[in-house]
């Protein structure tokens, strides 16, 4: 589909003031499928971004089709992104989604350029990829396609099932480039993941992802992330979540604690305080010097998950600093067609990737 022949310009009655500084805007449409979401469609002018060399993430590009992300989760990391259009990081990173509805054609070009590495490209480090919109826009069969069809190894990180629709393609696709996949299901008590994280699907559906993927032969990472400090690092948690991990066909987990960043913590702390009262002392006390929790919380929960993700028989994967991904088959081909994989742990010596987004290594 050609979106740049499609431009009908800038409805503004139902764009927020701040959408008024793009100006690739195309529309802002609201559909009955998707109560209470306004989708602000634009013309993206790129769709690789390269990761500032500075930066702490473990790869080199990334792709975000969306910005905001239904998925809604209270501890998003990435809602201060939000605020760069006026929008708020609460509501707004929820419910006003910007597509950039021509991501794919503009992916094409980026990689047929002579000067494009194949460098491997991560999909869902800052919003969802698979989250509702993307049944109604499916721009990731284009990207997908694209970055195939170009030779690049890419790696995706969803919480959304989504992803089945697509599991045919990637099958195919990954005969021809390494491609790596994880689901993120950091809470397995049903009641609390839909308070916290009201727009994903349950876990036992994401599980089921897993499943569908494992059985096309794939290696599927699970990210329990972030773990909620007195909310699901009892061991009966932590048991029952890896039990069912295990069980849905995943070859291994990664986790890390809770990041509550400046813009992220009065939102959460709202949740907080409604949700359970009780904890709102401790979690003040814990996150009162900055976003991570104390270092001797980190040092215990990892004394206490490592063995039983071991016993389950959960670390065959290797977590790897170039895709955010575990184990890898892209990871291989940048070992051995780039050598970059020395260069990015010097430069990042550890990693850990948290929900859809990474973060330095907590533990
Ligand atoms: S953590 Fe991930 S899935 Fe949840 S709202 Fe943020 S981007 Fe979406």
């Amino acid at each position: 589909m050609r979106w740049s022949g499609q431009e009908l310009g800038v409805e503004t009655t139902s764009a927020l003031p701040g959408l008024a500084k793009l100006n690739n805007l195309v529309r802002s449409v609201q559909t009955p499928e998707f109560a209470g979401i306004t989708f602000h469609e634009v013309l993206a002018k790129s769709a690789l971004n390269r990761v500032p060399g500075q930066s702490v993430m473990p790869f080199g590009w990334t792709i975000n089709p969306y910005r905001g992300c239904s998925h809604a989760c209270v501890y998003c990391f990435a809602r201060p992104t939000h605020s760069y259009l006026d929008l708020d990081a609460g509501k707004d990173f929820d419910s006003q989604l910007i597509v950039k509805v021509n991501v794919a054609e503009v992916l094409e070009k980026e990689l047929a350029k002579a000067s494009w590495g194949r460098h491997p490209v991560a999909l869902g480090t800052n919003t969802d990829p698979y989250q509702r919109a993307e049944g109604k826009y499916r721009l990731m069969p284009g990207i997908i396609k694209a970055l195939a069809d170009s030779g690049t190894p890419f790696s995706i990180l969803t919480k959304g099932t989504l992803l089945r629709r697509d599991l045919p393609l990637l099958a195919e696709v990954a005969q021809r480039v390494p491609v790596d996949l994880a689901m993120s299901i950091a809470i397995s008590d049903d009641e609390l993941q839909q308070s916290i994280e009201p727009g994903t699907p349950t876990a036992a559906a994401r599980l089921a992802t897993v499943r569908a993927a494992a059985d096309l032969g794939f290696d599927v990472g699970v990210f329990m992330m972030p773990i909620l400090p007195y909310l699901t690092d009892t061991v009966d948690h932590l048991d029952l979540a890896l039990s069912r991990i295990r069980e849905a066909g995943a070859s291994t987990v990664l986790f890390s604690t809770l990041y509550l960043k400046a813009g992220v913590k009065p939102w959460f702390m709202q949740w907080l305080s409604r949700e359970h009262p009780e904890l709102v002392e401790r979690y003040t006390s814990m996150y009162a010097d900055g976003a991570y929790a104390p270092k001797e919380y980190r040092k215990w929960l990892a004394a206490r998950i490592r063995p039983m993700i071991r016993e389950h028989g959960l670390e065959r994967g290797t977590e790897d600093p170039a895709t955010g991904g575990v184990r890898s088959s892209a990871l291989g081909m940048l070992r051995d067609g780039y050598g970059e994989r020395a260069e990015l742990r010097k430069r990042a010596p550890e990693f850990v990737t948290t929900g859809l987004q990474v973060q330095p290594t907590l533990f």
